[in-house]
């Protein structure tokens, strides 16, 4: 049976070049904001600074009005028990030992690019914390094993499976299967879905020129979310904690580029014994 692949918008080696540029725009912002992502910060402290790195950059938001009703704000910030699409709010301040995940996007040129960050907010270190923290690597790392399986001669759900078994193998949390990944380029979300677990082998080929959003979401309880009353903010059914964690990356022939990443994810994937596109330069 041939495989659906038609769907799916592949770039050319030009217009990764593009995405790139805005994919640096992202990774500058979220830079920012993990170091504004202090005790006494709002959440609305954090979408300022992400409307000032997009005027700064030239760049427009790829949340701000987005969907119905329309998304309010450039980021969304996901605080403990939110999973992600949380509304940035002047009330919301953040307290040591919180998590925030912090989700951005930016158009440049007509392409977008996407990443997000969780943060422990002050950095506590000690037991009340330790799981947080724990949620919140694992939830990091699996991402990376998830570009590490972007490979030409794969399969989609090959990033599925190498972030399920990520996650497994580091303990026991929950993995929410309602939100995943999803392809990128002159839209924020497009074709393909790509969800979090799964068997390899399976969906649309890997080829040179896809262009995905990767994003695990974990959290420290159920994997079961539900959604509050503004419509947006996705919250976990238990109240459980959780984290978030997404780049958006290119595959070439010769090895995927990470967009949203400064180094273009060169020491992650070194670490995972992958090497990166030479495209993405010295
Ligand atoms: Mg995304």
């Amino acid at each position: 049976m041939r495989r659906k692949q038609s769907a799916i918008q592949l770039k050319s080696v030009e217009q990764i070049r593009k995405m790139r540029a805005a994919g640096l725009v992202v990774a500058e912002g979220l830079a920012e904001m993990t170091a504004a992502a202090v005790p006494g910060a709002s959440t609305a402290d954090l979408d300022r600074i992400g409307r000032a790195v997009l005027a700064r950059n030239g760049a427009v938001s790829s949340f701000l009005g987005y969907s119905y009703p329309p998304f309010p704000a450039v980021i969304c910030s996901s605080r403990n028990e939110a999973v992600v699409h949380g509304i940035p709010r002047d009330s919301e301040v953040l307290a040591p030992g919180d998590l925030v995940s912090i989700d951005y996007g930016a158009i440049l040129d007509g392409w977008h690019g996407d990443a997000a960050v969780t943060v422990l907010v002050g950095n506590p270190s000690g037991p009340d914390n330790a799981r947080t923290a724990d949620l919140i690597e694992v939830c990091r790392a699996s991402l990376w094993d998830g570009l590490a399986a972007v490979k030409v001669g794969g399969r989609l759900t090959d990033i599925s499976h190498a972030v399920e078994t990520s996650v497994r193998a580091a303990g026991d949390f929950g993995i929410v299967q309602n939100y995943g990944g999803h392809g990128i380029g002159t839209e924020m979300h497009m074709e393909p879905h790509i969800l979090n677990y799964g068997k390899p082998g399976r969906g649309p080929d890997l080829v040179s020129g896809l262009t995905v959003a990767i994003e695990p979401m974990l959290t420290a309880g159920s994997p079961h979310t539900t959604e509050l009353d503004d419509n947006w903010t996705v919250v976990t059914a238990d109240g459980s904690w959780a984290a978030h964690w997404e780049h958006t990356v290119a595959l070439l022939e010769d090895g995927p580029w990470v967009l949203t990443a400064q180094d273009g994810g060169r020491a992650e994937l070194a670490a995972r014994g992958v090497q990166i596109s030479a495209l993405a330069g010295g």
